[in-house]
C-alpha cells in the first residue's frame, strides 16, 4: 500500500511539474486548425490543456502591444488600430473554446478554472485597456481622424476603440485608475460566483415522485420523468443513492422539466413545492445564496459608473445603445407594462373563473398558472399542446429553418459527419452560399444535460474577419430541448420551435457577417440591437407557409393541416398579458437595480426586489421572469442594463418583418437582400439606427409590436 501512496505521489509530483512547461507540440491550442474548418479539434483538447494555453495567450498578446507602443513612427490608423485587431489571437483562440465549453459541457476542473481564470483576465484586459503609451497613440490618431481618410468602417473602429478605452478609465488619474482596475476584478470573481451558485441551487433541488404522485401528466412526461429516475441510478455505484432513485420519477426546477410538470400536473401542493424550488433558487439563505453577491455586484457597478463620471452603471451601459438613457428605456417600458399588467389581470380571472367552476377553494396563485392557463388555452382557443409536439420533431425544425434561410438568402447546408465534436448530441453542419462559397461551419447543441446551464444561446467557436485574408467563422446554437426518449425522436414544443429559430437568427448573424476586422463581426452590435437578426427570424416559424414546409407528423407523415395552423397562430396571442408582464417586470427591475446611484447602493436591503416591484403594481400571481437571485442575464452574463433590449429589439423585429408583409411575400427577394446587406451582414460597422434605416427606409416605429402581441386593444 504505501508504496503505491509513494507512486502515486511522485507521478503527481511529475506531472505538476509538466504543467509548468508549455509544450508546444501537444497542447492542441498551439497547432493551426485551418485543416479542419478552424472547429477545434475536440477530441484532442483535455482540460490540462487551458491553463497554460491560456498563460501563453496572456503573454503573447502583451508582447504584441508592446512592439505597437514600442514603434518609433507616428501613430496611424494602420500601425495602431489595425495592428490592435491583429493583437491576442491565441488567447481569444483558448478563451472562445472554455467559454463555450464552461456553458455548454461543464465539469468540476472546468469550473475550478473558471473561478481561478475569471480575475486573471480580468486583470491581464486592464493592463491593455488602462496602458497609458497605447492610449496616447489612440488619442493621436483620435485628433487627426478628420485628416486621416479612412473608410466608414475604419472610422466606426476607431470610435469603438477610443470609447472602449475611456469607458475603461484612460482618462482617469493613477489613484482612479487603480480603483478600476479593483472593481474589475472584484466584480468579475462576483459573477462567476453567482453564476456557480445558480447552476448548483439548479441542480441541487429534486422532486422524487411515487407512481402514486403522477395524477394528471401525460405519458411523455411520465416516461421523461422516469429516465431522468434512472439516469441518475445509472450515474452512481452507492447503492443507497441507486434505492433512492429506484423505480421513481425525478422532476427538477430546470424549465423544461417543471413547465411541463407545472401544465399538467393535477397535485397542486406538488405544483407549489417545484414552483418553489424554482423560484427561490439562490434565496435559500444557504451557502448557494447569491442575495449578498449580487447586491456587490450591483453596489461596485454603481461606484465604478461614478469614478468614470456617470450618474449610474445604467447610464453609462445606455450611452452605447441605440436607446441612449434610462429615461428612454422607462418610457418604453411603461408604455408597455400598463396594457400588459390589463391583460394579465384578465387572463387570472378567466382562470379564477375555471377553478370556481370546478368547485376549487383557493385563489389562483403563482403555481397554478401553467395548469389554469392550459386550461384556458383549451376552452378559449381549443389548443392542445400536446397535439402539436408530434409535428415538430428536432429534424423537422431544423429542417424548416434551414428551408427558411435557403428561401431568403440561397443558403445549403451539409451535415458532416467526420467531425469530431465535444459531445455526441452535438452536430455540425457545413454552411455555402447560394454560388457555393464556403460560408462557416455550424454547430447545434440542442438536448438538455445536466452540464449545461440552462436556456438558449448563440456563440462563436471561431470570428469572422478579412482583414488578412478572409476568415470564415465557426459558430454554435446549444439549447435545453428535451431529449429523445425510447425510439421516438426528440418532439418539441412550439415555444422550443420558436426558440430554435431565434438561436438560428443569431447564428445567421454569425454565419452571414462580412466585415474588414474581426472585432465588429457579427453579433458585436449594441445590446438593444442584436436581438433583432434573432427575433426577425422567429416571424417566419409561424408563418402557414413556413410551417407546411416543415411541420410533419413523425408518424403518419401527414403535413400540419391548416385547422391546426389556424389554432396555433390564434393561440400565440394567448397568455401574452402574463409572458409580457414577467418579462417587462424583469426588465424593469434590471432598471431600478442599475441606476442606483453608490449612495443610494450601500443602503441596499433584501427588500429592493419587493419594493420594485411594488412600484409597478405587479400582481402576486406571477413573478419577475428573472428573480434578482436567479437573474444570470444581468448578474453574470452581459445584460446588466440592457435585458429591456429584448423587447426593444421586438420593436424593431415587428416594425422590420412588417416590411415584408406590405409587400406581400415574406420572400421577396428584392428586401431579403437588403436585409442581409444592411443587418445580417454589417456587424457594428455603422451605427444600429443607421443600419436599420438603411434596410426600412425609416426609424421604428412601436405600432406594429402592440398589434402582434394583442396589446393593442384588439383582443380585450
Ligand atoms: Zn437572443
Amino acid at each position: 500500500m504505501k508504496k503505491l501512496l509513494f507512486f502515486t505521489c511522485l507521478f503527481l509530483i511529475i506531472s505538476c511539474q509538466q504543467n509548468f512547461k508549455i509544450d508546444t507540440k501537444m497542447n492542441p491550442f498551439f497547432q493551426d486548425w485551418s485543416k479542419n474548418y478552424d472547429v477545434p479539434p475536440f477530441l484532442d483538447i483535455k482540460d490540462d490543456h487551458f491553463m497554460p494555453a491560456f498563460k501563453k495567450g496572456m503573454e503573447d498578446n502583451l508582447k504584441e502591444i508592446d512592439i505597437i507602443t514600442n514603434n518609433t513612427e507616428h501613430p496611424t490608423f494602420t500601425n495602431t488600430i489595425e495592428e490592435l485587431e491583429r493583437t491576442g489571437k491565441l488567447l481569444t483562440k483558448v478563451q472562445r473554446v472554455f467559454s463555450n465549453l464552461s456553458s455548454s459541457n461543464t465539469n468540476l476542473q472546468l469550473q475550478e478554472l473558471q473561478r481561478e481564470l475569471s480575475p486573471m483576465l480580468s486583470s491581464h484586459y486592464d493592463k491593455i485597456l488602462l496602458n497609458k503609451d497605447l492610449f496616447n497613440r489612440v488619442e493621436v490618431i483620435w485628433n487627426e481622424r478628420e485628416s486621416l481618410d479612412l473608410t466608414k468602417e475604419q472610422q466606426k473602429l476607431l470610435k469603438d476603440r477610443r470609447n472602449q478605452f475611456v469607458r475603461n478609465g484612460a482618462l482617469l488619474d493613477s489613484v482612479e485608475k487603480k480603483q478600476i482596475i479593483e472593481i474589475n476584478s472584484k466584480i468579475s470573481e462576483l459573477t462567476t460566483a453567482f453564476g456557480q451558485n445558480l447552476l448548483a441551487e439548479t441542480n441541487g433541488y429534486e422532486l422524487i415522485l411515487n407512481k402514486s404522485d403522477l395524477d394528471g401528466l401525460s405519458e411523455g412526461v411520465i416516461s421523461a420523468a422516469s429516465n431522468a429516475a434512472s439516469l441518475k441510478m445509472n450515474q452512481t455505484d452507492i447503492n443507497t443513492v441507486k434505492e433512492k432513485y429506484k423505480e421513481k420519477y425525478l422532476f427538477t426546477p430546470h424549465r423544461t422539466s417543471m413547465y411541463p410538470f407545472l401544465t399538467e400536473s393535477t397535485r397542486r401542493d406538488l405544483r407549489e413545492k417545484l414552483y418553489k424550488s424554482y423560484i427561490l433558487r439562490g434565496d435559500n439563505n444557504n451557502e448557494s445564496d447569491n442575495k449578498n453577491i449580487l447586491a456587490q455586484i450591483a453596489r461596485l457597478r454603481s461606484e465604478r459608473a461614478n469614478i468614470l463620471g456617470y450618474k449610474s452603471h445604467a447610464h453609462f451601459v445606455l450611452e452605447q445603445n441605440m436607446l441612449k438613457t434610462p429615461e428612454e428605456v422607462y418610457d418604453l417600458l411603461i408604455q408597455l407594462w400598463k396594457p400588459a399588467l390589463k391583460r394579465a389581470k384578465a387572463e387570472v380571472a378567466d382562470m379564477q373563473a375555471i377553478a370556481d367552476i370546478e368547485g376549487k377553494d383557493f385563489k389562483i396563485a403563482a403555481w397554478d398558472w401553467w395548469h389554469y392557463s392550459e386550461k384556458v388555452r383549451k376552452e378559449k382557443y381549443d389548443l392542445d399542446e400536446s397535439a402539436i409536439r408530434p409535428y415538430m420533431s428536432l429534424d423537422n425544425v431544423i429542417k424548416g429553418v434551414f428551408n427558411t434561410t435557403n428561401k431568403l438568402w440561397g443558403l445549403n447546408f451539409k451535415e458532416r459527419f467526420d467531425i469530431d465534436l465535444y459531445h455526441p448530441d452535438a452536430r455540425i453542419w457545413e454552411v455555402t452560399d447560394k454560388d457555393g462559397t464556403y460560408l462557416a461551419m455550424f454547430i447545434g447543441d440542442y438536448f438538455t444535460r445536466p452540464n449545461k446551464r440552462g436556456g438558449a444561446w448563440m456563440s462563436t467557436f471561431k470570428g469572422q474577419s478579412n482583414l488578412d485574408g478572409t476568415q470564415r467563422p465557426v459558430v454554435v446554437n446549444v439549447c435545453n430541448f428535451p431529449a429523445p426518449v425510447g425510439d421516438n425522436p426528440s418532439l418539441l414544443s412550439f415555444e422550443n420551435a420558436v426558440t430554435l429559430f431565434h438561436e438560428f437568427g443569431h447564428a445567421m448573424h454569425g454565419i452571414l457577417t462580412n466585415v474588414t476586422y474581426g472585432s465588429m463581426a457579427g453579433t458585436s452590435g449594441p445590446r438593444d440591437f442584436i436581438e433583432l437578426p434573432s427575433q426577425l427570424l422567429e416571424h417566419w416559424v409561424s408563418e402557414p407557409e413556413v410551417l407546411k414546409s416543415f411541420a410533419t407528423h413523425y408518424k403518419s407523415g401527414e403535413t400540419i393541416d391548416d385547422e391546426l395552423i389556424e389554432k396555433l397562430l390564434k393561440a400565440a396571442k394567448f397568455n401574452q398579458g402574463f409572458i409580457n408582464t414577467e418579462y417587462l417586470a424583469a426588465s424593469l427591475l434590471d432598471m431600478d437595480w442599475h441606476t442606483l446611484s453608490y449612495k443610494d447602493s450601500v443602503k441596499i436591503t433584501n427588500n429592493f426586489e419587493k419594493n420594485s416591484m411594488n412600484k409597478i403594481g405587479l400582481i402576486d400571481e406571477i413573478a419577475p421572469r428573472y428573480r434578482s437571485t436567479y437573474f444570470a442575464h444581468i448578474f453574470s452574463g452581459g445584460y446588466s442594463s440592457g435585458y429591456y433590449s429584448y423587447i426593444h429589439s421586438a420593436v424593431l423585429d415587428s416594425d422590420a418583418f412588417g416590411a415584408f408583409k406590405e409587400v406581400g411575400d415574406i420572400f421577396d427577394p428584392a428586401l431579403s437582400s437588403k436585409l442581409r446587406e444592411h443587418i445580417y451582414e454589417k456587424g457594428s460597422t455603422e451605427d444600429a439606427m443607421d443600419l436599420y434605416v438603411n434596410f426600412r427606409g425609416r426609424k421604428p416605429i412601436i405600432a406594429p409590436l402592440l398589434k402582434v402581441r394583442g396589446l393593442d386593444g384588439s383582443s380585450d
